[in-house]
């Protein structure tokens, strides 16, 4: 169990907030203040209580100290977001940064210089956290999508001082806690996308929680293939096969339906409005190529999302970048927009291409939740540990008495 903002006094403290600011930038400037925004919430509240807020983000992937990768470019969209001014330091350690925190009042924000300027971030190095946790009496997690990495902002700082969840990270958790810990039954799970290959652990790991596993894209015409269908041209791993078949097998075992196309969308090359047609999976011709599910295959799926009350999605039904392959993820994602709206169904989507292509569907605000964490997503797809999450619970922060003392 994780502790959240509401469990804490933060007035005159100093709260090391990790937040994902690392954001797309040209020239100097910012492109897309996505994620500032969606961090400015804590960042307020903590300000707001009257809380010294400072901020420990990376931006980009510099190899040490890299100008190119300063911090600075944030200030400016980060005040905006929070509505107050921010304060700067230029190291996010040393004599520069504790000068700068010493200087907060309450309900100042400051943010420092890259985290990712010192390699021992990415190390966990217990050295560099010990510093990171001076700098605070209270440390909070706002950054989901790192929480994959066991870095020292992420995961070292957090048995050091009193550890809790920023309002981000908790919804976050709390989505994804109802979509496949304790979710409401039946569940289905959609998943596409290019390869098999890159989506084995996640597989593996929803056939033994959801009832209903249905395979789309590129990856069904790998299953196709394991079940004897000639799939012509198409995008489909032969050498995992067998792998493909003990997947079947588990679900099998774990009582786990899976739905694959009946129908499928055929095209001689991957290009936008490509001649296509539409044949069954038992007639897909030798030098014809599968870039979609069909319409009887879109209107199962719709049919089965239909008794279900919780739906997790990562990855398209088809090449949904180029017209008309986009329809079945498009008609999918739509029925399920509409069910969630009716209140009838949960849903969870996420990982990178999912997200632009709910976006494409015109459905990406009508989900219950889209998560933008890509990689971290992803692995707790994979019912992995999240380190960063880990290190929140009450057991292994640093203070487990729930009081937010600095013990
Ligand atoms: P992923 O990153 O694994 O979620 O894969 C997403 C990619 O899968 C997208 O770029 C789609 O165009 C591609 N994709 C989906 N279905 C197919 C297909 N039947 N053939 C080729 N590529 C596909």
């Amino acid at each position: 169990m994780f502790r959240t903002l509401d469990e804490i006094e933060v007035r005159g403290k100093r709260v090391v907030v990790r937040a994902d600011l690392n954001v797309p930038a040209k020239d100097g400037k910012v492109t897309d203040t996505t994620r500032i925004d969606r961090s400015a919430a804590t960042i307020r509240e903590l300000a707001e209580k009257g809380a010294r807020v400072i901020i420990l983000t990376h931006f980009g992937r510099p190899k040490g100290r890299e100008e190119k990768y300063s911090q600075k470019l944030l200030l400016e969209p980060l005040a905006k977001a929070v509505g107050r001014p921010v304060a700067w330091a230029d190291d996010v350690v040393g004599s520069d940064a504790v000068a700068a925190v010493g200087k907060l009042k309450d309900g100042d924000v400051l943010l420092l210089e890259n985290i990712r300027f010192h390699p021992e971030e990415e190390k966990n190095d217990p050295v560099f956290a010990r510093q990171l946790a001076d700098l605070g009496d209270i440390y909070v997690n706002d950054a989901f999508s790192t929480a994959h990495r066991a870095h020292a902002s992420t995961e070292a700082i957090a048995h050091l001082i009193p550890a809790f969840a920023g309002r981000l990270m908790q919804v976050e958790l709390e989505a994804l806690g109802k979509a496949l810990e304790h979710p409401e039954k039946p569940v289905a799970a959609v998943v596409g996308g290019a390869k098999v290959s890159t989506k084995l652990d996640l597989l593996g790991n929803l056939v033994s929680r959801v009832d209903y596993l249905i395979i789309g894209g590129g990856m069904a015409n790998t299953f196709l293939f394991a079940q004897g269908k000639a799939v012509g041209k198409s995008l489909c791993e032969k050498e995992l096969a067998d792998t493909a078949r003990t997947i079947l097998a588990k679900a099998k075992t774990a009582n786990c339906h899976i739905v694959l196309p009946v129908d499928v969308v055929i095209a001689k090359e991957f290009a936008e409005n490509a001649p296509s047609k539409v044949v069954s999976v038992d007639a897909v011709p030798d030098d014809w190529m599968i870039l979609d599910a069909g319409p009887a295959s879109v209107e199962a799926i719709i049919d089965r999302l239909g008794g279900c009350k919780t739906l997790v999605w990562n990855g398209p039904l088809g090449a949904f970048e180029i017209a008309p392959f986009d329809a079945a993820t498009n008609a999918v994602a739509k029925a399920a927009a509409e069910r969630t709206k009716e209140g009838k169904l949960l849903t969870v989507a996420g990982g990178g291409d999912t997200v632009s292509a709910l976006a494409k569907a015109g459905v990406e605000g009508k989900f219950s939740y889209v998560s933008t964490a890509g990689g971290a997503f992803l692995e707790w797809l994979e019912g992995k540990e999240l380190p960063g999450v880990a290190a929140l619970s009450s057991k292994s922060s640093g203070c487990g008495c729930g009081c937010g003392c600095a013990h």
